[in-house]
């Protein structure tokens, strides 16, 4: 029996003129992220995009479960193609859900005609397939309000589409949709659950981490490309940008007050970060920052983070408590490598007593004493590029 996947695209059904481009988006990347599987044909039709396996030993399984993680799939489920013949259709339904009818106790059959030569009426092609599967599984009753089953027929052009229940998909925009952000990725737990929410709203992802070698190792750099790599599931890549940055440090802890030592040097995160982002075309940055979760993220200490960029700065997670956004960070597989104990740059050279309400003016007093534009550059001189794939 011919096997397909059916999409639901949600979302992407309520955009109108600009449901092609984001249809197109969407199909581009279910394509790359089959890639290794086999050959597919996706065929959009309403709401709904069939893949369809054009070789007979592409691996569905791993389809399905790669596609779980395709951001504007709103469900999917996998279909039987068969015939468009009564008699056909009657023998495949019940073997084709053998398994979801057996642990069901409940069913009902919804039937969708989009052929309309076809002889049988949907309600007739309800009654006929309902009796015909009460007959195969007698223990199943029939509830047309709450079923744990609906057995959904489709007669389409081409073929008939046997399902039953969908999966949840992934949900969210098509990646690439919304355009680009960068994200500041550390090898924490915040970063990469804030940089997978804002893909979710379609955003391509580039990655800038600061690493301050000897101080941070190279394994804490290579947790940070297991993590990327982990959020690429869900977009496909990560251009990533590993910048050194323990010149700048050095010479914040020479030259500038301690208690003002952290925010400094997220002040040089943004400036470096910016850069990178105009070069890569993004439009906004993205941290993993929250209100009130460390000294450096206070309402006041972001206003004065806040005040380098020149573009949006996305914070997905600000309003969060810390066991929400662990809870997103199991359910996409990065908590366990985030609490692998390597050290970040932010840690290294932590203030005793760092100020939780600085002022926009300490700040720039504070700065003076550094070459911020030398500093800059050189530590985008001296940065690292690596490509960040979901199949690396
Ligand atoms: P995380 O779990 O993401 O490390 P955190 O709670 O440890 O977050 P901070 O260390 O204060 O918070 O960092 C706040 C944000 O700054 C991070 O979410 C990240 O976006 C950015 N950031 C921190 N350290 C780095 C780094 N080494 N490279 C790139 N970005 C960083
Ligand atoms: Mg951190």
């Amino acid at each position: 029996m011919k096997e397909i996947i059916l999409i639901k695209n949600g979302e992407l059904a309520l955009k109108g003129l600009n449901r092609r481009t984001f249809e197109d988006i969407l199909v581009k990347n279910m394509r790359h992220r089959l890639r290794g599987l086999g050959k597919f044909k996706f065929t959009p039709a309403q709401s709904t995009i069939m893949v369809e396996p054009e070789n007979e030993d592409a691996d569905l399984d791993e389809a399905e479960s790669r596609l779980l993680k395709v951001f504007g799939i709103a469900a999917l489920s996998r279909a039987a193609a068969v015939e468009k013949d009564m008699d056909v259709i009657l023998a495949s339904a019940g073997d084709y859900l053998c398994d979801q009818l057996m642990s069901a106790e409940t069913f009902k059959v919804e039937a969708k005609r989009a052929d309309k030569h076809f002889p049988f009426k949907s309600p007739e092609i309800c009654a006929e397939v309902g009796g015909k599967i009460l007959e195969q599984f007698p223990h199943l009753r029939v509830d047309v309000h709450n079923p744990d089953i609906v057995v959904m027929v489709e007669v389409r052009d081409y073929y008939t589409y046997i399902h039953g229940n969908q999966i949840k998909g992934a949900g969210g925009m098509p990646v690439g949709s919304a355009g680009r952000a960068a994200l500041l990725v550390s090898g924490g737990i915040d970063s990469p659950v804030a940089g997978w929410m804002m893909a979710k709203r379609g955003l391509n992802l580039v990655g800038v981490h600061f690493a301050s070698p000897p101080y941070t190792s190279p394994r804490a750099e290579m947790k940070v490309h297991t993590l990327c790599k982990k959020v690429a599931q869900y977009c496909g890549h990560i251009p990533l940008y590993v910048v050194p940055f323990t010149r700048i440090q050095e010479e914040i802890k020479e030259k500038c007050p301690e208690d003002l030592f952290t925010l400094v040097m997220r002040r040089f995160m943004m400036r470096c970060a910016e850069k990178l982002a105009l070069k890569e075309e993004c439009g906004a940055l993205i941290t993993g920052e929250s209100v009130g979760q460390v000294a450096s993220q206070t309402m006041q200490a972001i206003a004065c983070t806040d005040a380098v960029p020149n573009m949006p700065v996305f914070r997905p997670l600000i309003g969060m408590d810390k066991d929400e956004v662990i809870a997103i960070s199991r359910k996409i597989d990065t908590f366990e490598t985030s609490i692998l104990p390597y050290e970040d740059c932010c840690t290294v050279f932590t203030p005793k007593h760092p100020r939780t309400k600085p002022k926009l003016y300490m700040l720039e007093e504070a700065e003076q004493a550094l070459d911020i534009d030398a500093l800059v550059q050189d530590a985008l001189d001296n940065t690292k590029f690596i490509m960040i794939d979901n199949f690396r």
